[in-house]
């Protein structure tokens, strides 16, 4: 994959648009007239399935809290050394990580 997992997200979405309705099923019926779609968007989401997940994974629970931390303007990032700057820190540092994945191009 030579483009960056945000470009292949909104070319993911775009072909989204066009296959069979959710929800899917081994038995389900398909329009013939859609079935190349469907295996197009299938194989763009079979190869961005790795870079998605790598993403992914660097989330984790109490990511909204942390978040919502920095926005109260409590956190003071290199200042203080109490629990809640730290944690909210090292979230801060692996959300970063995860954008930088997303932008990344290969
Ligand atoms: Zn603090």
């Amino acid at each position: 994959m030579s483009e960056s997992l945000i470009a292949a997200i909104k070319r993911l979405a775009e072909l989204e648009q066009k296959v069979t309705p959710m929800p899917w099923s081994i038995d389900m019926q398909v329009d013939p007239k859609i079935v190349l779609r469907d295996t197009k968007f299938f194989i763009a989401l079979r190869n961005a399935a790795p870079a998605m997940m790598k993403v992914l994974s660097l989330f984790e629970p109490g990511d909204a809290s942390d978040l919502a931390f920095v926005l109260s303007g409590e956190w003071q990032p290199g200042t203080c050394v109490c629990e809640s700057c730290q944690k909210t820190t090292a979230t801060v540092r692996r959300l970063q990580k995860a954008a930088r994945l997303m932008e990344a191009e290969g």
